[in-house]
Protein backbone atom coordinates (compact mmCIF):
# COMPACT_ATOMS: atom_id res chain seq x y z
CA UNK A 1 0.00 0.00 0.00
CA UNK A 2 1.16 3.41 -0.84
CA UNK A 3 2.09 5.96 2.04
CA UNK A 4 -0.06 8.85 3.00
CA UNK A 5 0.11 11.62 0.14
CA UNK A 6 1.60 14.67 1.25
CA UNK A 7 1.31 18.27 0.21
CA UNK A 8 5.28 19.03 0.36
CA UNK A 9 4.68 22.37 -1.29
CA UNK A 10 1.72 24.39 -0.87
CA UNK A 11 2.65 27.19 -3.82
CA UNK A 12 -0.80 27.82 -4.85
CA UNK A 13 -0.11 27.60 -8.28
CA UNK A 14 -2.69 28.80 -11.08
CA UNK A 15 -1.80 26.07 -13.42
CA UNK A 16 1.36 23.78 -11.94
CA UNK A 17 2.52 21.43 -14.90
CA UNK A 18 5.49 19.93 -16.38
CA UNK A 19 7.13 18.02 -13.33
CA UNK A 20 10.25 16.23 -13.77
CA UNK A 21 13.21 15.41 -11.73
CA UNK A 22 17.11 15.94 -12.19
CA UNK A 23 19.11 13.65 -10.86
CA UNK A 24 22.24 15.21 -11.17
CA UNK A 25 20.81 18.19 -9.29
CA UNK A 26 18.92 16.17 -6.81
CA UNK A 27 15.65 18.95 -7.52
CA UNK A 28 12.72 18.91 -9.26
CA UNK A 29 11.81 21.42 -11.88
CA UNK A 30 8.09 22.17 -12.59
CA UNK A 31 5.96 25.43 -14.21
CA UNK A 32 3.25 27.80 -13.43
CA UNK A 33 1.69 27.71 -17.12
CA UNK A 34 -0.32 31.19 -17.42
CA UNK A 35 2.30 33.53 -14.99
CA UNK A 36 5.42 31.84 -17.08
CA UNK A 37 6.85 30.83 -14.25
CA UNK A 38 9.52 27.70 -14.21
CA UNK A 39 10.10 26.19 -10.49
CA UNK A 40 13.04 24.58 -9.17
CA UNK A 41 12.42 22.34 -5.91
CA UNK A 42 14.63 21.09 -3.44
CA UNK A 43 13.24 18.54 -1.21
CA UNK A 44 16.28 18.27 0.80
CA UNK A 45 15.76 21.75 1.65
CA UNK A 46 11.91 21.91 1.25
CA UNK A 47 12.87 25.38 -0.86
CA UNK A 48 10.99 26.54 -4.43
CA UNK A 49 12.81 29.25 -6.35
CA UNK A 50 10.87 30.58 -9.18
CA UNK A 51 12.27 32.26 -12.46
CA UNK A 52 9.64 34.24 -14.75
CA UNK A 53 10.13 33.63 -18.38
CA UNK A 54 7.67 36.20 -19.45
CA UNK A 55 5.15 34.05 -21.42
CA UNK A 56 2.82 30.75 -20.71
CA UNK A 57 5.36 27.80 -20.37
CA UNK A 58 4.15 24.11 -21.02
CA UNK A 59 6.32 22.47 -20.29
CA UNK A 60 10.59 21.78 -18.67
CA UNK A 61 13.28 19.47 -19.54
CA UNK A 62 16.88 19.89 -18.36
CA UNK A 63 19.43 20.12 -21.00
CA UNK A 64 22.28 17.82 -21.39
CA UNK A 65 24.77 20.86 -22.45
CA UNK A 66 23.76 22.89 -19.22
CA UNK A 67 20.41 24.54 -17.94
CA UNK A 68 16.76 23.73 -18.96
CA UNK A 69 14.58 23.62 -22.09
CA UNK A 70 10.89 25.11 -22.19
CA UNK A 71 8.06 24.83 -24.61
CA UNK A 72 6.68 27.82 -24.35
CA UNK A 73 3.76 30.04 -25.96
CA UNK A 74 5.89 30.62 -29.22
CA UNK A 75 8.24 27.47 -29.39
CA UNK A 76 10.83 26.14 -28.24
CA UNK A 77 13.20 28.10 -25.38
CA UNK A 78 16.40 27.86 -23.25
CA UNK A 79 16.68 29.01 -20.12
CA UNK A 80 19.78 29.35 -18.06
CA UNK A 81 19.09 28.82 -14.28
CA UNK A 82 21.98 30.97 -12.98
CA UNK A 83 21.32 34.22 -15.08
CA UNK A 84 17.72 33.65 -15.60
CA UNK A 85 18.49 34.64 -19.63
CA UNK A 86 16.31 33.06 -21.94
CA UNK A 87 16.59 32.43 -25.84
CA UNK A 88 13.68 31.27 -28.44
CA UNK A 89 16.01 28.51 -30.27
CA UNK A 90 13.06 27.22 -32.46
CA UNK A 91 9.46 27.85 -33.38
CA UNK A 92 7.46 25.69 -35.26
CA UNK A 93 6.62 26.04 -39.16
CA UNK A 94 3.91 28.44 -39.37
CA UNK A 95 3.32 27.94 -35.35
CA UNK A 96 -0.06 29.99 -34.14
CA UNK A 97 0.90 31.08 -30.86
CA UNK A 98 -2.93 31.48 -29.98
CA UNK A 99 -2.05 27.59 -29.80
CA UNK A 100 -0.11 27.11 -26.89
CA UNK A 101 2.36 24.54 -25.78
CA UNK A 102 1.48 22.07 -23.11
CA UNK A 103 3.14 19.00 -21.93
CA UNK A 104 6.41 17.75 -23.20
CA UNK A 105 9.44 15.65 -22.69
CA UNK A 106 12.67 14.32 -23.88
CA UNK A 107 12.81 11.00 -25.21
CA UNK A 108 15.61 8.13 -24.93
CA UNK A 109 17.75 9.57 -27.75
CA UNK A 110 17.14 13.50 -26.06
CA UNK A 111 14.78 14.68 -28.71
CA UNK A 112 12.43 16.95 -27.03
CA UNK A 113 8.93 16.41 -27.71
CA UNK A 114 5.84 18.82 -26.63
CA UNK A 115 2.71 19.15 -28.29
CA UNK A 116 -0.01 22.01 -28.17
CA UNK A 117 -3.61 22.95 -27.39
CA UNK A 118 -6.46 23.47 -29.89
CA UNK A 119 -8.55 26.50 -29.80
CA UNK A 120 -11.98 26.51 -31.65
CA UNK A 121 -10.29 27.31 -35.08
CA UNK A 122 -7.26 25.29 -35.02
CA UNK A 123 -6.13 22.08 -33.68
CA UNK A 124 -3.17 21.53 -31.56
CA UNK A 125 0.07 19.16 -32.57
CA UNK A 126 2.83 17.35 -31.00
CA UNK A 127 5.83 18.23 -32.24
CA UNK A 128 9.52 16.93 -31.84
CA UNK A 129 12.71 19.28 -31.72
CA UNK A 130 15.65 17.29 -32.30
CA UNK A 131 19.04 17.79 -31.55
CA UNK A 132 20.45 20.12 -34.71
CA UNK A 133 17.12 21.88 -33.35
CA UNK A 134 15.16 21.09 -36.32
CA UNK A 135 11.12 20.67 -35.73
CA UNK A 136 9.26 18.44 -36.91
CA UNK A 137 5.39 17.42 -36.79
CA UNK A 138 4.29 14.10 -35.06
CA UNK A 139 0.84 14.23 -34.68
CA UNK A 140 -1.83 16.63 -35.90
CA UNK A 141 -5.57 17.23 -35.01
CA UNK A 142 -4.72 16.97 -30.98
CA UNK A 143 -7.00 18.56 -28.94
CA UNK A 144 -4.89 19.05 -25.39
CA UNK A 145 -1.57 17.42 -26.01
CA UNK A 146 -0.63 15.75 -22.73
CA UNK A 147 1.30 13.14 -21.27
CA UNK A 148 4.15 10.89 -22.97
CA UNK A 149 6.17 8.00 -21.94
CA UNK A 150 8.72 5.82 -23.62
CA UNK A 151 8.66 1.70 -22.73
CA UNK A 152 11.91 -0.12 -20.99
CA UNK A 153 12.66 -1.75 -24.72
CA UNK A 154 12.48 1.90 -26.28
CA UNK A 155 10.37 0.83 -29.05
CA UNK A 156 6.97 2.21 -28.29
CA UNK A 157 5.87 5.57 -27.21
CA UNK A 158 3.04 6.42 -25.28
CA UNK A 159 1.00 9.65 -25.75
CA UNK A 160 -2.04 11.27 -23.99
CA UNK A 161 -4.60 13.70 -25.95
CA UNK A 162 -6.50 14.21 -23.34
CA UNK A 163 -10.04 14.96 -24.92
CA UNK A 164 -9.68 11.08 -26.30
CA UNK A 165 -9.78 9.93 -22.90
CA UNK A 166 -7.20 7.53 -24.06
CA UNK A 167 -3.66 6.36 -23.69
CA UNK A 168 -2.29 5.61 -27.18
CA UNK A 169 0.87 3.68 -28.29
CA UNK A 170 3.09 3.73 -31.66
CA UNK A 171 6.07 2.12 -32.79
CA UNK A 172 9.09 3.95 -32.17
CA UNK A 173 12.37 4.29 -34.17
CA UNK A 174 15.31 5.22 -31.69
CA UNK A 175 17.42 6.00 -34.26
CA UNK A 176 15.50 8.22 -36.32
CA UNK A 177 12.79 9.35 -34.13
CA UNK A 178 9.87 8.18 -36.44
CA UNK A 179 6.38 6.86 -34.93
CA UNK A 180 4.15 4.97 -36.08
CA UNK A 181 1.14 2.42 -35.77
CA UNK A 182 -1.04 4.03 -33.81
CA UNK A 183 -3.68 2.28 -31.05
CA UNK A 184 -5.10 2.85 -28.31
CA UNK A 185 -3.51 0.92 -24.78
CA UNK A 186 -5.81 2.30 -21.87
CA UNK A 187 -9.38 3.51 -22.63
CA UNK A 188 -10.14 5.72 -19.27
CA UNK A 189 -13.64 4.67 -17.84
CA UNK A 190 -16.39 7.24 -16.79
CA UNK A 191 -15.45 8.66 -13.44
CA UNK A 192 -11.48 9.27 -13.59
CA UNK A 193 -11.60 12.48 -15.33
CA UNK A 194 -9.39 12.93 -18.29
CA UNK A 195 -5.60 11.74 -18.44
CA UNK A 196 -2.96 14.38 -18.29
CA UNK A 197 0.32 13.72 -17.42
CA UNK A 198 2.24 10.61 -17.36
CA UNK A 199 5.26 8.74 -16.56
CA UNK A 200 6.80 5.17 -16.76
CA UNK A 201 7.47 3.31 -13.49
CA UNK A 202 10.94 0.80 -13.53
CA UNK A 203 8.63 -1.84 -13.71
CA UNK A 204 7.04 -0.55 -17.73
CA UNK A 205 3.86 0.48 -15.93
CA UNK A 206 2.09 4.06 -16.89
CA UNK A 207 1.71 6.18 -13.82
CA UNK A 208 -0.85 9.15 -14.89
CA UNK A 209 -2.53 11.90 -13.16
CA UNK A 210 -6.23 12.07 -13.95
CA UNK A 211 -7.42 16.02 -14.33
CA UNK A 212 -11.19 16.03 -12.66
CA UNK A 213 -10.23 12.79 -11.40
CA UNK A 214 -8.92 13.39 -7.62
CA UNK A 215 -6.04 11.07 -8.39
CA UNK A 216 -3.47 9.65 -9.71
CA UNK A 217 -3.55 5.86 -11.20
CA UNK A 218 -1.54 2.93 -12.63
CA UNK A 219 -2.19 1.51 -15.60
CA UNK A 220 -0.68 -1.37 -17.10
CA UNK A 221 -0.07 -0.88 -20.96
CA UNK A 222 0.07 -4.30 -22.43
CA UNK A 223 -3.17 -5.57 -20.66
CA UNK A 224 -5.07 -1.79 -20.23
CA UNK A 225 -6.56 -2.63 -16.71
CA UNK A 226 -5.86 0.17 -13.49
CA UNK A 227 -3.10 -1.43 -11.63
CA UNK A 228 -3.91 1.26 -8.30
CA UNK A 229 -5.84 4.03 -7.99
CA UNK A 230 -4.21 6.86 -5.48
CA UNK A 231 -6.59 9.38 -4.43
CA UNK A 232 -5.46 12.75 -4.10
CA UNK A 233 -6.83 15.84 -2.04
CA UNK A 234 -7.45 18.10 -4.96
CA UNK A 235 -9.44 17.30 -8.38
CA UNK A 236 -6.67 18.34 -11.11
CA UNK A 237 -3.42 16.72 -10.98
CA UNK A 238 -1.78 17.34 -13.83
CA UNK A 239 1.47 15.91 -14.20
CA UNK A 240 3.72 13.50 -12.67
CA UNK A 241 7.20 12.58 -11.93
CA UNK A 242 9.43 10.02 -10.08
CA UNK A 243 12.04 11.34 -7.99
CA UNK A 244 14.01 11.42 -4.61
CA UNK A 245 17.74 10.19 -4.60
CA UNK A 246 15.99 6.55 -5.04
CA UNK A 247 13.51 7.57 -7.13
CA UNK A 248 10.75 6.32 -4.94
CA UNK A 249 8.59 9.40 -4.63
CA UNK A 250 5.68 10.06 -6.63
CA UNK A 251 5.78 14.35 -7.18
CA UNK A 252 2.67 15.57 -8.65
CA UNK A 253 1.51 18.78 -9.37
CA UNK A 254 -1.92 20.69 -9.13
CA UNK A 255 -3.78 23.17 -9.93
CA UNK A 256 -6.58 26.20 -8.87
CA UNK A 257 -7.22 27.29 -12.41
CA UNK A 258 -11.14 27.77 -12.82
CA UNK A 259 -11.50 26.74 -9.04
CA UNK A 260 -14.27 29.38 -7.24
CA UNK A 261 -13.63 29.48 -3.23
CA UNK A 262 -16.53 26.97 -2.79
CA UNK A 263 -14.50 24.31 -4.74
CA UNK A 264 -10.92 25.49 -3.08
CA UNK A 265 -12.20 25.06 -0.10
CA UNK A 266 -12.98 21.49 -0.81
CA UNK A 267 -9.12 21.02 -1.66
CA UNK A 268 -6.89 21.25 0.49
CA UNK A 269 -3.31 22.26 -1.09
CA UNK A 270 -4.46 22.74 -4.37
CA UNK A 271 -2.30 24.20 -6.55
CA UNK A 272 0.79 22.32 -4.64
CA UNK A 273 3.27 19.94 -5.18
CA UNK A 274 2.35 16.35 -3.71
CA UNK A 275 4.25 13.22 -2.86
CA UNK A 276 3.73 9.61 -2.42
CA UNK A 277 5.71 6.69 -2.33
CA UNK A 278 3.68 4.42 -4.57
CA UNK A 279 5.94 1.43 -3.68
CA UNK A 280 7.72 1.16 -7.35
CA UNK A 281 10.78 3.17 -8.59
CA UNK A 282 10.73 5.49 -11.45
CA UNK A 283 13.14 6.21 -14.06
CA UNK A 284 15.57 8.61 -14.35
CA UNK A 285 14.04 11.08 -16.55
CA UNK A 286 16.17 12.04 -20.47
CA UNK A 287 17.67 15.29 -20.87
CA UNK A 288 17.66 17.29 -24.49
CA UNK A 289 20.95 16.29 -26.36
CA UNK A 290 20.82 19.53 -28.32
CA1 LIG B 1 -0.27 17.81 -18.14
Amino acid sequence: MPDAVELVLDSRSILGEGAIWDEKNQVLYWVDIDPGLVHIYDPATRKDRALQVRQSVGTVVPRASGGLMLAVREGFMSLDIETGKTALVAVPQGHNTENRFNDGKCDPAGRFWAGTMETPTSKGALFRLDRDLSVHKMVDNVAISNGLAWSLDKKTMYYIDSMTRKIDAFDYDLMTGAISNRRTVVSVPEGYGLPDGMTMDAEGKLWVAHWDGWCVCRWDPATGKLMQNVRLPVARPTSCAFGGPALDSLYITSVTTELDAAALAKQQGAGGIFCLKPGVRGLPAFSFAG
